[in-house]
């Protein structure tokens, strides 16, 4: 004990630590209090340490231990909580990873619009209130073929909107196999309630038939609901009522139809060797009355809900007040905007949109990219990892394509002496960190989701896990 005391007594004064040449350099680009509180954290915990009897050296209790731990805690406590990583999981749209990557002429556009004035709610022809709405409802109307469009801050919010605005205290009709959850948080029957909706359930988790829509009309019902399955899929004795019957059933009761659609797709995506998923003009063309949809899924754009169809509902739902609560910001507007404009020439879009051109990246570019960045952690490392470039499959992610192999490329890591969540645990922490998947006992790292600019800094983290670089 006495040992411990004397310790503690050898504890430099936080005021030591202040006046250390190091510290009042960090002071220059730090504010006051965060030095401070990281000179006190660091010192309270060696005192932990000391009173709980675990053995200490004096080094330990030495300044010229504590300033780099302290300069450590300054850069941590300094650096932003939200920030860039490196996405080599595969997975294209990945929730977790901010779902769409934003390209850069789409950001310099953002930065352009919201880092000066604009004209977002200023009609530049009358000099008079404009809306904010007005910026991408005719581009949108122009792609999907639709008479209106709405953009809110994101699908879910457009599906409550949209039920919100035409069923509200009355019934809202939906087949029992398309009553999905959607990550977690989103679950069709809860929205359907909080858009102050009761849902009608019809037919069976497997087979629902058009006479239990036509069966469940009554005069309390107010708009039958599609919804996309988005993330699974169901096989083998399975029958959904087609979007063409389900329209004609709508217009025989005079009800709308409405569609979720989840993923925004605008293009038949097997052209390019994925599968097809429905897209938005089909919906609209088959008369369809209002589908909604995500703006950071396969449109690869911003986040955002985007409500397409009829003039008459759209104009019943922008006087919803929701509308106000779910409101976009002018830099999703203005990146919106530039998504959308590569879309009106598709082939631009799969080169332009950074999710689209994932998607559809050719095996040779994929293997090319994998084959550099092997050699490029092989030259950091030498031997001290197995680098092996393999074929795998990647995700599209986001909910859209599920059970879509994508077939790619990858570069395995693999050591008999670090187990691999150890490896997987270093990557992570890595500046920027570096988020892979774990294969069996192997770090997998996959081509198509990394950039050309993100090799060198992954080829770092491989040399900074093996601790050859701190
Ligand atoms: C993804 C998805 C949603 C939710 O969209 P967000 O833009 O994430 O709010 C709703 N419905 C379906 C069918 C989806 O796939």
């Amino acid at each position: 004990m006495n040992q411990g005391n004397k310790k503690l007594r050898n504890l430099p004064a936080v005021e030591t630590v202040l006046n250390a040449p190091d510290i009042q350099q960090a002071l220059k680009e730090t504010p006051r209090w965060l030095v401070l509180d990281a000179i006190r954290t660091a010192l309270d915990q060696i005192r932990e340490k000391i009173l709980s009897g675990v053995p200490i050296s004096d080094e330990e209790t030495g300044l010229d231990r504590i300033i780099p731990l302290v300069l450590e805690s300054v850069k941590a406590l300094g650096r932003n909580h939200l920030r860039p990583v490196i996405n080599a999981t595969g997975v294209v749209i990945h929730t977790n990873l901010g779902r769409s990557v934003l390209s850069r002429e789409t950001m310099s556009h953002v930065t352009e619009v919201s880092s000066r004035y604009s004209n977002l709610e200023y009609d530049l022809v009358t000099g008079n209130r404009g809306s904010r709405y007005s910026h991408v409802e005719e581009i949108l109307c122009r792609l999907s073929g639709s008479e209106s469009a709405l953009v809110v801050n994101n699908n879910a919010g457009a599906v409550l909107l949209a039920l919100n605005t035409l069923a509200e205290d009355k019934e809202v009709i939906v087949s029992r196999g398309q009553l999905v959850e959607i990550g977690g948080s989103f679950r069709i029957p809860d929205v359907i309630k909080k858009s102050g909706c009761t849902l009608i359930e019809v037919g069976t988790t497997n087979k629902t038939h058009p006479r239990d829509y036509r069966n469940a009309v009554t005069p309390q019902t107010a708009c039958l609901l599609r919804v996309h399955l988005s993330n699974f899929e169901m096989k083998g004795f399975v029958l959904e009522v087609s979007r063409k019957e389900l329209v004609q059933i709508a217009r025989e009761s005079d009800l709308p139809l409405v569609e979720d659609l989840g993923s925004g797709n605008l293009i038949d995506l097997s052209t390019y060797g994925l599968r097809k998923e429905p897209t938005v003009q089909e919906a609209i063309e088959e008369g369809v009355d209002l589908v909604t949809f995500s703006g950071d899924k396969l449109l690869g754009g911003p986040q955002a809900g985007i409500l397409v169809g009829k003039k008459t509902i759209l104009d019943r739902i922008k006087k919803n007040p929701l509308t106000r609560a779910l409101r976009v910001d002018k830099m999703t507007l203005a990146a919106l905007e530039i998504t959308l404009r590569e879309w009106m020439d598709p082939e631009q879009a799969l080169k332009r949109i950074p999710a689209l051109r994932m998607l559809t990246l050719s095996s040779a570019e994929l293997k090319l990219r994998a084959e550099k960045l092997s050699e490029m952690i092989r030259s950091r490392i030498g031997e001290a990892l197995v680098v092996e470039v393999e074929q795998d499959l990647s995700q599209v992610g986001g909910g859209a394509l599920p059970e879509t192999p994508l077939p790619t490329w990858v570069v395995s890591l693999y050591s008999a002496k670090i187990p691999v969540n150890t490896l997987e645990r270093c990557f992570r922490s890595a500046d920027p960190p570096v988020i892979g998947r774990i294969s069996k006992d192997r770090f997998i790292l996959d081509a198509r989701t990394i950039y050309d600019h993100d090799l060198e800094e992954i080829a770092l983290a491989a040399e900074q896990a093996m601790g050859f670089r701190t």
